[in-house]
């Protein structure tokens, strides 16, 4: 094809794995190994010598068509996938980086990925800084012989903080190291990492990819050589993706551009009809027009996400009376679903987390984040006036 196809059709189109039954989805390869057709195409295979599949913790051909659908979204080489989100990162950060290498990390993390990297990567002697999401100095200044990667997630969860991708990416390049950028909170809906010089995303496609709430799963994509070194990774710590997880998530893929652009429209409608209302102290979205990094957030997302934030005056008391008396909203703390979730950060997500370390990050007591789902926005917004009102 001459013709430069747009990622929606490339949600739907970009890739198959078509057997000789014309089938016309894609078909569920829901098996654990693959025959050979006679002993020496057995050693061919395991060589390598011939391209095919053999056990489906290598490889498998609906895991293979789903990497190939969200690697054409994140405008990258490859991906692989993996049985979780965490099991991408873990595959992202422990393919790259030895005993005795460095690591910088943004300081606002996924509580799950933070506990890894100070529970695990620190026990295997792997040095870590943590530095602020926005200050690219403080990258600068934390950078050491031994660094190999930067890793960080943009926009922050809750509150929508923005990184500077195009400068961090210049930064690792300058130091060989590796720009690694989790995409978890926009999907590849609404930003493409690669685009700004990262060179591994990383996704949760438990979020915005399945977008119905219902499997785990994880994708890391880049370019075919790092891809290569991760897919050995994934192989060897047999945390691939199954099968009929990648069949359910080719088809949450084929819709996630349609949802995500709702979503994303839902929340900022939102955002705004909490901004001018007089409970909330502050509304937290990087979506907003008046957001301080709007112009960043213009140059790397095609919108703010479906996720944001807002403080109510009265604090822990009156956030838990919200939550507690919406009537649509469900309380759990997914996102990326097609039904809206409230949660109360300071003692869920963040809640881990020291009194010190949550007013530093900006996470108050009064806090309430909502990942917007794909109800009729004017019946979430009656639900918020009326658990506002309680
Ligand atoms: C959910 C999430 C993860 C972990 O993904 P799982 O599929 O739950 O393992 C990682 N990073 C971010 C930003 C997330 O929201």
């Amino acid at each position: 094809m001459t013709h430069q196809l747009h990622p929606q059709t490339l949600a739907i189109r970009g890739s198959k794995e078509q057997t000789a039954y014309n089938e016309h989805h894609q078909a569920l390869f829901l098996t654990s190994s693959f025959m050979f057709d006679n002993a020496a195409d057995g050693a061919a295979l395991f060589a390598k010598q011939k391209q095919g599949y053999t056990y489906s913790r290598t490889a498998n051909p609906t895991v293979a068509a789903f990497q190939t659908r969200i690697a054409q979204l994140e405008r990258a080489q490859a991906g692989i996938a993996t049985a979780t989100g965490m099991a991408a990162i873990q595959a992202a950060l422990l393919t790259f980086l030895s005993a005795g290498d460095h690591l910088i990390s943004s300081r606002s993390l996924f509580g799950t990925t933070a506990g890894f990297i100070t529970g695990h990567l620190m026990r295997f002697g792997i040095q870590v800084t943590f530095v602020s999401q926005t200050d690219v100095s403080e990258w600068e200044k934390a950078i050491q012989p031994n660094t190999k990667m930067l890793f960080l997630e943009t926009p922050s969860n809750p509150l929508g903080e923005v990184a500077d991708l195009e400068a961090l990416a210049k930064l690792s390049h300058k130091n060989n190291a590796l720009l690694a950028v989790d995409n978890c909170f926009c999907s590849s809906a609404v930003q493409q990492p690669l685009k700004f010089g990262a060179d591994l995303s990383i996704q949760s496609a438990t979020k915005a990819i399945d977008g119905q709430g219902r499997v785990l799963g994880g994708i890391v994509c880049g370019n075919v050589d790092l891809v290569q070194q991760m897919a050995l990774y994934v192989n060897s710590m047999g945390i691939s993706l199954s099968p009929f997880n990648a069949w359910v998530l080719l088809s949450g893929t084929e819709t996630m551009m349609l949802r995500v652009r709702e979503q994303n429209e839902s929340a900022l409608k939102i955002a705004q009809y909490l901004q001018k209302h007089a409970k909330i102290k502050q509304v937290y979205y990087s979506g907003l027009p008046e957001n301080p990094q709007a112009d960043l957030v213009q140059k790397q997302q095609s919108g703010g996400g479906a996720v944001l934030a807002f403080e109510v005056y009265g604090g822990q008391a009156e956030a838990w009376k919200v939550i507690d008396s919406v009537q649509i909203f469900s309380k759990t703390a997914n996102f990326g679903d097609v039904r809206s979730t409230i949660t109360h950060p300071y003692t869920t997500t963040h809640g881990r987390m020291s009194p010190e370390d949550k007013a530093a990050s900006g996470i108050g007591e009064g806090l309430i984040r909502v990942a917007i789902g794909l109800e009729y926005v004017d019946d979430l917004i009656w639900d918020l006036e009326q658990a506002l009102a309680a």
